[in-house]
């Protein structure tokens, strides 16, 4: 049944592409191969637009948190395919590392994206963004600490990309922001900041992007991406 067709973007949010190890309580946050690639044909053959951040068109943007290994490993060779563009945002201190931040008892640790990945993605059109330096409650840090968080990530992230870092995703992306961390993104040079609050965006504040998390469903997905008018 047609539907009312919704205005603005509607934003993505993956984290992990692949199965989840044996002890992931976050299971959740993983998509497998399988249903990503049925997510991003059912975008292209239905003619839905995926659209990169600048364009600010109406359609789908994709994003992924942390930047783990297998976004280059799993997502990249789908999105690829589908000639499709996204934004990952990294948490620099564990670049070629692993996800130390995690408990391991809820979440086994595993390879986050190393330099050389995160190159050859940008050579692709892949673009980045901070997620932090550590990975921290930032609501619970004094505003120096939040500075510093930002600044060193930003820093980090430049001196690989060689292009200005203008996106940032909160960590825990829901309930932790405030105006005093809007303002510190602000005066560190950040241009755009990316909750996990859901809806569409119409971007009249681009300190607090909505971003909707995709689960492990391709029947949800098909009801995430019905805002836009697409699903039938
Ligand atoms: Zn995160």
């Amino acid at each position: 049944m047609a539907q009312t067709r919704g205005k603005g973007c509607l934003i993505l949010l993956y984290h992990k592409i692949g199965n989840p190890p044996t002890g992931s309580r976050q299971k959740g946050l993983w998509v497998s191969k399988d249903i990503f690639y049925r997510e991003l044909l059912f975008l292209k053959e239905r003619h839905i637009p995926v659209v990169g951040f600048k364009e600010k068109k109406e359609g789908i943007i994709l994003t992924f948190d942390d930047g783990y290994e297998n976004n280059f490993s799993n997502a990249f060779p789908i999105l690829k395919a589908f000639n499709f563009k996204a934004i990952i945002f990294l948490v620099t201190k564990y670049i070629g590392k692993y996800n130390y931040w995690h408990n391991p008892q809820n979440e086994p640790y595993i390879k986050m994206l190393s330099i050389k990945e995160i190159k050859e993605m940008k050579q692709y059109g892949i673009e980045f963004g901070s997620h932090t330096y550590s990975h921290p409650h930032l609501d619970k840090l004094k505003i120096e600490s939040v500075k510093e968080e930002l600044v060193k990530s930003k820093k980090m992230l430049e001196e690989i990309i060689k292009k200005k870092i203008i996106y940032f995703a909160y960590p825990y992306g829901k309930g932790i922001y405030n105006e005093n961390i809007k303002r510190a993104l602000k005066e560190t040079g950040y241009q755009y900041a990316f909750t996990m609050e859901k809806g569409l965006n119409t971007y009249e504040d681009n300190f607090y992007l909505k971003r909707v998390v995709v689960p492990n469903s391709f029947k949800e997905f098909k009801k995430i991406v019905s805002p836009l008018g697409y699903y039938e």
